[in-house]
C-alpha cells in the first residue's frame, strides 16, 4: 500500500511524517505553530504537507491532520482550542481547500491514542486510556477497538479537569486545570518559580538560560533532569506525581487495562511514570483489592499523533469517508 502524510499540530509545534501502512515513519519535517492567527496556522500545516509531499516524490493515499483542538462530531469544525485561534473554526474546509487532497482531520491526542493501539503500547487492550503531555494534556480513548469521541466530539479532555480549586490560571479559561500540574508548560511553570525564588538551588537551570528565569521551557528542565540535576528530578518527579494522581481518578471512572503515556514529555521515560504508578499505587480507591491498569510509555514516542492522523486518513480513505 501507499504511504499516507500524518501531521501533529501542537501548541508549540507542527510535526509532519509520511508513514507508511504498518506505522514506520520515513520522513519527517516540523516547525513551530503559530498560536495567534487561524490562517498562519493552516499555512504552517499546508506548508509542512507540501514540504513532506516534495520530499516523498510519489503518491500519498490522504493526509490526516491531529490538531490540539475540539472536533465537533462531524470532524468538520474545531469548537474550540485553549491553545490556538479556533473557535468554531472549519478547518477541515479550509485545508480540503488548501491541500487538495484526501483528507482526516481530529484531535491530536485521539490521533496518538490510536496510534498506539494500532502499532504501540495499547495493541489487544479492551480499554485503552492515552495521555499526551505536552504544550497541555491530551486525552483520547480507545474502547472495543474503537475511538471513543462522546456524544459531541469533545470527549477525553481531561486536562482541564479541575484539580486545584482556585489554582492556577488554564489556557482555557478555567483555574486548577490537570495540564496546569503535569504537562511540559506546567515543568516550564513550576521551574520558573524555583528559580525566580530562589536561584541559588536553581543555578543548574539557570545556566541554561543565562539567568533568565522567564525563558526556561519544559525542555530545559527535562535536559537537566536527564543530566542529573536533582532540581529538575524533583519538578519532574512532582509532574509525576500529579500524573499519577489523575490516572487514578480517570481508572476510579473508566477502569482501563491500560494507559499510555505520550507526548513530549514522555521522553523522560521512567523518571516521570516511576512516581506516577507509585503514586497511583497509592490513590486508587480499592487499592489492593481490585487490579488497575499497567502505566507504560508512549511505544511510538512523540510520533503518536501524526503516525496515528496518517493511519485515520488512510482508513477514511479506504472506508470511502475521505473528503477531499
Ligand atoms: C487540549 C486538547 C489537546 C491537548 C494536547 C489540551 O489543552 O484541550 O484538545 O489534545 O491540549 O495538545
Ligand atoms: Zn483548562
Amino acid at each position: 500500500g501507499l504511504p499516507a502524510l500524518g501531521v501533529d499540530v501542537g501548541g508549540t509545534k507542527v510535526a509532519g511524517g509520511v508513514v507508511a501502512p504498518d506505522g514506520t515513519v520515513l520522513g519527517t519535517a516540523r516547525r513551530s505553530t503559530p498560536t495567534a492567527s487561524v490562517a498562519e496556522a493552516e499555512a504552517a500545516i499546508a506548508g509542512v504537507v507540501e514540504e513532506l509531499a516534495v520530499w516523498h516524490g510519489g503518491p500519498l493515499v490522504a493526509v490526516g491532520v491531529g490538531a490540539a483542538g475540539w472536533f465537533d462530531r462531524t470532524g468538520d469544525v474545531v469548537l474550540f482550542s485553549p491553545h490556538l485561534a479556533w473557535r468554531h473554526t472549519s478547518l477541515r474546509r479550509d485545508l480540503a481547500a488548501r491541500l487538495q487532497r484526501p483528507l482526516w482531520v481530529g484531535n491530536d491526542a485521539d490521533a496518538a491514542a490510536w496510534a498506539e493501539y494500532r502499532f504501540g503500547a495499547a495493541q489487544g487492550a479492551e480499554l485503552a486510556l492515552c495521555i499526551t503531555l505536552g504544550t497541555g494534556i491530551g486525552g483520547g480513548i480507545v474502547a472495543g477497538g474503537r475511538l471513543q469521541r462522546g456524544a459531541h466530539g469533545v470527549a477525553g479532555e481531561w486536562g482541564h479537569m479541575r484539580v486545584v480549586p482556585d489554582g492556577r490560571l488554564c489556557a482555557c479559561g478555567n483555574r486548577g486545570c490537570w495540564e496546569q500540574y503535569a504537562s511540559g508548560s506546567a515543568l516550564a511553570t513550576t521551574a520558573r518559580e524555583v528559580a525566580t525564588r530562589s536561584p541559588a538551588a536553581a543555578a543548574r537551570l539557570l545556566d541554561r538560560v543565562d539567568g533568565d528565569a522567564s525563558r526556561l521551557t519544559g525542555e530545559d528542565v527535562a535536559r537537566a533532569a536527564a543530566d542529573g540535576d536533582p532540581v529538575a528530578l524533583n519538578l519532574v518527579s512532582d509532574v509525576g506525581e500529579w500524573l499519577g494522581q489523575g490516572i487514578a481518578d480517570l481508572t476510579t471512572v473508566l477502569d482501563p487495562d491500560v494507559v499510555v503515556i505520550g507526548g513530549g514529555v514522555s521522553v523522560l521515560g521512567d523518571m516521570v511514570l516511576d512516581p506516577a504508578r507509585e503514586r497511583l499505587a497509592r490513590a486508587l480507591p480499592g487499592r489492593g483489592f481490585r487490579p488497575g491498569p499497567r502505566v507504560v510509555a508512549a511505544a511510538l514516542g512523540a510520533q503518536a499523533g501524526l503516525v496515528g492522523a496518517a493511519d485515520l486518513a488512510r482508513a477514511a480513505v479506504c472506508e470511502g469517508r475521505g473528503s477531499t
